[in-house]
């Protein structure tokens, strides 16, 4: 009988820590290789203290089951990391949209919907209208429409810049006018639609690092996984039927190639996935290097205490003078009890303009939204800008699947899925090229 398969996972995203959890508790033999010296990709920490800087603000839902089952098995208190609130799409003048429906589907949409403060009648209903006309449709429709096109003849222009427009772009950071609409009725589908909580914001009270990255690492180090650290995989090179892997240390010299692998999951961004397969599985290869990105912005700001209807409110914004979408303010975390964090999602038209001109027009719209005059202070933190924070996930839009060869196979954010670029859709992904090295076993035995 074949023994345990030798896995190496290519990178410590957390697609990459998903994919070594569920190798290793399968029973292989699983090695990680990481170029940065902290786990986690690009939803990481700077460090692993209570007060490390994220990679940007980040937000789980209710529905994300398999990124919290992952929390759980690696030891994290998933109840005390993460605050649960209801999603509410709630403007800083108390107007919005209560979006936590409870009980049958179609009547709590249509109460929440009903209930929303700030809009009219007309909006009320056009919103249920639009909402039926989805469920009706069992939430599909042409894979190559825009969010835009789908909703061409409904709901009011309120309703879509209100309601649409903030939820399309915090869930696919793609425009409206650009977002898949298959991909965007899939979120709508297993959020707000979908089981009882599922909708719920998940707000992170921790720093990234330590609600997944440094206690998977932890785990896998406990269960016998080797983990490299700082070491950059420059190519794979296949041996027979199996891989070696070269990979540099942080100064740059090349080691001996690792392994031989039975089998590699190669969960990097999909630059670098491209790259290291160009010579491997060229058509492969070509899908990923043809997605294009999209930058996220995050602006953490010092400013007076206002009273906030919910810790994570929207914005009115636009292309002139209103970057961010959404304002955070986490005040469970009592070293940032005075911080609010801006997010502008989709930020390619205003990064073109200089991290300083989005910081200073954040500055001028966030005094605008909460009444902050000019006598009192409003200081910016800290500016950070994730120039390929997702993939761009336009209408029709190619990805590459999971596959690549016999043995090698990618797991990652921007793999074919139903989800768009976020941490569950990581999640599934390393968690699907985990068993798909479990279904090679079995068939090697
Ligand atoms: C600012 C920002 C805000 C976001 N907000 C949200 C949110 O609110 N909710 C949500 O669900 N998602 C959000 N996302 C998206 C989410 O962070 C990503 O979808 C997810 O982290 C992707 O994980 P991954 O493992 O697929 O890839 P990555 O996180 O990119 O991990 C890839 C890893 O591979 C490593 N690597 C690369 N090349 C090599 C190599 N040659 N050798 C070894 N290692 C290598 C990298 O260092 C990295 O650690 C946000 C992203 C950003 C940037």
């Amino acid at each position: 009988m074949a023994g345990p398969l030798r896995v190496a996972v290519i990178g410590a995203g957390w697609a990459g820590l998903a994919a070594a959890v569920r190798a290793t508790q399968a029973g292989h033999a699983v090695t990680v290789f990481e170029t940065a010296g902290m786990p986690g990709g690009r939803a990481r920490s700077d460090d692993g203290s209570d007060a490390a800087t994220d990679n940007g603000q980040h937000i789980l839902l209710g529905g994300y089951a398999r990124t919290l089952a992952l929390m759980r098995d690696v030891g994290v208190d998933v109840d005390r990391a993460l605050l649960r609130v209801p999603l509410r799409v709630t403007y800083a003048d108390d107007t919005g949209f209560a979006l936590s429906p409870r009980g049958l589907r179609l009547v709590a949409a249509a109460n929440a919907l009903i209930g929303a403060r700030g809009f009219g009648l007309v909006d009320k209903l056009s919103a249920v209208a639009m909402s039926l006309h989805w469920m009706l449709r069992s939430f599909r429709c042409d894979p190559t429409l825009t969010v835009d096109a789908l909703l061409r003849d409904a709901p009011t222009a309120r309703v879509h810049r209100r309601l649409i427009e903030p939820l399309c772009v915090a869930a696919l950071n793609t425009p409206s006018a650009e977002a898949s609409a298959e991909v965007f009725l899939a979120v709508m589908r297993d959020s707000l639609f979908g089981a009882r909580d599922a909708s719920d914001l998940l707000l992170p009270q921790r720093p990234l690092a330590q609600l997944l990255p440094l206690p998977a690492l932890a785990w896998l180090r406990a269960h016998g996984a080797t983990l490299h650290l700082r070491r950059r995989v420059a190519s794979i090179e296949a041996a027979g039927a199996a891989w070696r892997i070269a990979a540099s240390a942080e100064a740059g010299d090349l080691r001996n190639p690792d392994g031989p692998f039975d089998q590699v999951v190669l969960a990097t961004p999909a630059p670098e996935a491209a790259r290291l397969t160009q010579a491997l599985a060229p058509a492969w290869a070509a899908c990923a290097a043809a997605l294009a990105h999209e930058p996220i912005v995050t602006v953490t700001l010092n400013s007076p205490r206002r009273r906030w209807a919910a810790p994570m409110l929207a914005l009115d914004s636009d292309l002139d003078a209103r970057p961010a979408q959404f304002a955070f303010k986490l005040g469970e975390q009592p070293a940032r009890s005075d911080r609010a964090t801006l997010v502008v999602s989709a930020a390619g038209p205003w990064l073109v303009r200089g991290s300083d001109v989005v910081a200073a027009a954040i500055v001028g719209q966030y005094r605008a939204a909460f009444g902050i005059g000019a006598d009192e202070a409003v200081d910016v933190v800290s500016v950070r800008a994730d120039k390929r924070a997702t993939f761009r996930c336009t209408a029709g839009v190619v990805r590459p699947p999971r596959d690549i060869l016999p043995g090698l196979r990618a797991a990652a954010d921007y793999v074919a899925g139903p989800y768009p670029a976020t941490l569950e859709g990581a999640v599934l992904a390393g968690e699907a090229a985990a068993i798909a090295v479990g279904i090679q076993s079995e068939i090697a035995r």
